[in-house]
């Protein structure tokens, strides 16, 4: 590399929560190539095709350089003195005719640390508005909820680690071949070595998970609600629990129910939970009888009987995966507790090889929005905004006065732009991500954006999307290796990297972005870094010591490959709350959920019971619509849409569909079809015999197609205790085009 004039830098992938580990090789200020990093723990040298390409995606033609500012229908060239003055002065206005809860900030899993605790620094201890969310509502909030719920304390109590040392894995509605494809060849390597590891996908749709799984198990949208009572039944019924850890480690409870799907304008949060015992949730669980249940999933009693003999069988190490199956779900919140109950029946938890996980779409949602708090009623560290005490601390560490920071939490994402819709909120700044592109209902929030009357939308990005079209001011950014950041994946693992070329033309950080208002606003003050990264970071660190989430000092992360939370004098915790492994937990407590202490220190088993999903296909909408990713591309395609290897490779969004469902409307593969839901249609080309299989009456299609906004169709509909919204379920009608 010498020789060539390359120089190599450690990064992580910018791409999915996996945090692929990468070396960046660079030659004259420009990005020349990249290639997965050998020392990385995460991927020991590979990367998917996405990580492979990474050399390309900030070099697409059509960089964003030059701040551009509305003028009628076009968008000129300005200065970022004369940007950042509009856009101050647009703050100042609606601030001071309307309050600041008219302002808004709209940001990302794709934000650093930095860039995510600058902005909630600013908008909460600033401004004095919770008007700040991130895209990963629309991704991981019922993660947070179901963790938050359960186990009162976010973020899983396993790792990676648990893809080598597992034999029996379950994955709900996660298709790890193409969504995670290095962790999904982490569990194939295992079964390679050890003949005894059984993969089981529980899926929709036939993917190619399903093909590399050892049983595929198809069931009806949203009846995974059914199916694991009924595995927490069969298991009660045929006495196949851990009696000894139930009776050490958890409390029972029940929730409320019918708690309706967020299809008012209103966003709640109450779960009114109610302690229960062993035997009344034994009765809770009676109903959903194998049989009952495989009525309405459609899995054969048969085979809920063995599964649940399988989760239960003292002899192999279960863990449990998913991914946006049920996270993106309008019960996404109880889909994770009902997960969790089966683990915690069975005692296979915070164990080598035996957790449950949830796996995460965005290189940051964990270490930026869940770890730094950018949801609505998030602080750093889990603390939440309508705790006083919460308010102190952070008031305190910020340096500002408690009563800035409000007491109640305003919108969740979808909220936030029927907010801005219905001109409640007047500016919205949107950070590295697409809202209008993925948001669900699309056309209704497009609408709502232009509606004039005061109100602003400002887009921080690296190149133009189908939300920058909407924006009154584009602010070029700079991304990935152009700016100094660290990330945090799914594993609990934090990855720092530096600066490693500069970005084109005048675009920078969304850090850089978020101080430059505040300095305009006055709150100049809450930035006073000289070395800013450094600074900020031991600022943040201050949350987290003795909270179970202690973090390193930032130069450790300079020199290692990542350090899973907990660090406590330098050394990372693979497993939490198990004795030997978490230093949380003293010797002789085997195991202790030592963040819930309300129920003291025991996890929490919930009655939640199966309920429709709110739109279910009928004789006018007769088809199941779930959307979703593939390989090549990843979320809008803002980036991978930049690489031409991976455009040809899968150049535009179809609609997968079953063989038997096309003859019955008369089109053959590739013929065009008019997909119609009760808020928008689109026409695209069927795919009968693609990676993926339809299952029958249910149609697949793929959001990253900035010509062809599938979420257009999709219900806004979510879990009312997560905020988010379900993209996997709605019902859409099917045309010949
Ligand atoms: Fe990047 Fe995810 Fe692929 Fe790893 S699996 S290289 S993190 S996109």
């Amino acid at each position: 590399a010498a020789e060539s004039g390359i120089t190599w830098g450690k990064a992580p992938c910018r791409f999915c929560g996996t945090g692929c580990g990468v070396l960046v090789g660079v030659k004259n200020g420009r990005i020349v190539a990249t290639k997965g990093d050998p020392q990385a723990p995460v991927n020991r040298g590979l990367n998917c095709i996405k990580g492979y390409f990474l050399s390309k995606v900030l070099y697409g033609t059509d960089r964003l350089t030059k701040p551009l500012i509305r003028k009628g229908d076009t968008m000129v060239e300005a200065s970022w003195d004369e940007a950042m003055t509009l856009i101050a002065s647009k703050f100042k206005e609606a601030i001071a005719k309307h309050g600041p809860d008219s302002v808004a900030m709209y940001g990302s899993g794709q934000w650093t640390v930095f860039e995510g605790y600058a902005a909630s620094k600013l908008f909460k201890g600033g401004i004095g508005t919770n008007n700040i969310e991130p895209n990963a509502r629309l991704c991981m909030a019922s993660a947070v909820t179901g963790l938050m719920t359960t186990f009162a304390s976010d973020e899983p109590m396993g790792c990676y680690d648990d893809l080598d040392l597992g034999d029996t894995y379950f994955l709900w509605g996660a298709n790890m071949a193409e969504c995670h494809p290095i962790l999904f060849s982490r569990m194939i390597d295992n079964r390679l070595k050890n003949p005894k590891v059984k993969i089981i996908d529980f899926g929709t749709r036939h993917t190619r998970t399903s093909q590399m799984a050892d049983q595929y198990v198809r069931f009806t949208p949203q009846t995974d609600l059914a199916l694991l009572n009924a595995i927490a039944h069969v298991i009660i019924r045929d006495k196949l629990y851990d009696e000894q850890f139930i009776k050490e480690h958890v409390v029972f409870k029940r929730g409320k129910e019918n708690i309706g799907y967020g299809l008012e304008d209103k966003f709640k949060f109450a779960d009114e939970p109610k302690l229960i015992g062993f035997d009344e949730y034994a009765a809770f669980l009676k109903p959903y009888t194998p049989e009952y249940v495989a009525a309405i999933s459609g899995v054969p009693a048969t085979t809920i009987v063995e599964l649940a003999h399988l989760y239960a069988d003292r002899k192999r190490k279960v863990t449990s995966l998913w991914t946006m199956g049920f996270n993106q779900h309008t019960r996404g919140t109880w889909v994770n507790n009902l997960v969790y109950n089966v683990h915690l029946l069975t005692g296979k938890i915070c164990k080598p090889g035996e957790n449950p996980m949830s796996l995460t779409g965005q290189p940051s949602a964990c270490g930026t929005t869940r770890e730094v708090g950018t949801f609505t009623h998030r602080l750093p560290a889990d603390m939440v905004v309508t705790n006083p005490e919460h308010r102190e601390k952070t008031a305190k560490i910020w340096g500002v006065d408690p009563k800035k920071i409000p007491a109640k939490p305003t919108y969740n994402a979808t909220e936030m732009f029927r907010a801005l819709d219905r001109g409640d909120i007047k500016v919205v700044w949107v950070q590295v991500t697409n809202p209008f592109q993925s948001l669900p209902n699309l056309s209704r929030y497009r609408t709502g954006a232009r509606k004039g009357d005061g109100r602003f939308v400002i887009v921080s990005d690296i190149y133009p999307t189908r939300s920058t079209e909407l924006a009154d001011v584009i602010l070029p950014s700079a991304s990935w290796v152009e700016k100094e950041g660290v990330f945090g994946n799914a594993e609990r693992r934090t990855q720092q990297w530096f600066k490693l070329v500069d970005a084109p033309g005048e675009a920078r950080s969304d850090l850089w972005q978020t101080m430059e208002l505040a300095r305009r606003l006055g709150h100049g003050n809450l930035f006073p870094y000289k070395e800013v990264e450094r600074e900020m970071w031991e600022e943040y660190r201050k949350f987290n010591e003795g909270q179970g989430k202690d973090l390193a000092p930032y130069a450790t992360y300079a020199t290692t490959r990542g350090l899973r939370w907990p660090v406590v004098n330098g050394k990372e915790t693979l497993w939490r709350y198990a004795e030997g492994h978490d230093p949380y937990v003293k010797q002789g407590e085997g195991i202790k959920f030592y963040k819930n202490k309300p129920d003291h220190y025991k996890a929490v088993i919930w009655a939640r019971p199966y309920e429709p999903a709110p739109e279910v296909p009928d004789k006018h909408y007769p088809f199941w619509l779930c959307t979703g990713r593939v390989l090549e591309h990843w979320h809008t395609g803002t980036m991978t849409g930049r690489v031409p290897e991976l455009k040809r490779a899968y150049p535009a969004a179809v609609c997968e569909m079953h063989p038997d469902d096309a003859k019955r409307l008369g089109v053959q593969n590739l013929q065009k079809v008019k997909i119609s839901s009760r808020r928008g249609s689109i026409v695209l080309p069927v795919e009968l015999n693609g990676r993926s299989k339809a299952e029958e009456g249910n149609i697949f299609v793929a959001f990253f197609d900035e010509g062809k906004l599938i979420n257009e169709l999709c219900i806004d509909a979510y879990c009312p205790i997560s905020g988010e919204p379900d993209f996997k379920k709605c019902a859409v009608k099917i045309e010949k085009a």
